[in-house]
């Protein structure tokens, strides 16, 4: 195992940890290209990030995306941000 394999398996650790639920992988929740109305850009469980994370389905996922767990957001990721920090 390399060493950057250590890190992305610690830093997948980590992320279950902090996550309230295991993330579902995306083949399980029917992810597909989504509207500009439903879209991981204007979801609720958009994390956003460098990496697009989503708050319970493994990233990254793209803006222009949209799964069956989609959740109408404000679209304001620095807000879901804000939200998500305290
Ligand atoms: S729940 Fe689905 S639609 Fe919402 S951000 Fe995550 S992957 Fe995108």
């Amino acid at each position: 195992m390399s060493m950057f394999a250590a890190e992305d398996a610690g830093l997948a650790r980590m992320d279950e940890m902090l996550g309230a639920e295991q993330k579902q992988p995306q083949s399980t929740v029917g992810y597909r290209e989504g509207t500009p109305q439903q879209s991981c850009g204007v979801c609720a469980n958009f994390l956003g990030g460098e990496d697009a994370m989503c708050r319970v389905v493994e990233g990254p996922v793209a803006m222009s995306g949209v799964c069956d767990r989609f959740e109408q957001g404000d679209g304001d990721d620095e807000q879901v941000l804000a939200a998500d920090a305290v």
